[in-house]
């Protein structure tokens, strides 16, 4: 006797994952252009400059770390390559380690930095 499950298949799954992968593309595309007319094409880091091809290289970082928070004068965006974008990451991970403050944000926060972070409270749903 089969028992009825209503836990999703691997193939909805994956549908679910790919569907929030485009959908998170779309964002980005969408603020991500925004931010490269508002802005020089520089990275607020390293200051590298990037034209034509290499452009893919960079990315908008959020200040606050709030992929949702996109206020249309880009004052929550920062234009950084990979690398410095990376780094950025990384360093606030240290930081909030080392002050141990949790009046902010918990450095788990700061790790669900990925269009997957809302997936389980999605499949919740
Ligand atoms: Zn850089
Ligand atoms: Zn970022």
């Amino acid at each position: 006797m089969k028992s009825k499950k209503t836990k999703l298949t691997d193939s909805q799954r994956q549908q679910l994952v790919s569907d929030m992968r485009q959908e998170e593309l779309q964002r980005q595309k969408g603020y991500r252009e925004q931010a490269l007319k508002l802005f020089p094409h520089v990275c607020a880091r390293c200051t590298r400059e990037f034209e034509g091809k290499n452009i893919r290289e960079l990315t908008v970082h959020h200040k606050d770390h709030n992929h949702d928070n996109n206020p249309p004068d880009g004052s929550n965006w920062e234009l950084l390559c990979l690398y410095c974008h990376d780094h950025e990451h990384t360093r606030g991970i240290q930081n909030n380690r080392d002050s141990d403050s949790d009046d902010t944000q918990t450095p788990q926060e700061h790790l669900s930095h990925s269009p997957f972070a809302n997936l389980a409270a999605t499949l919740k749903k």
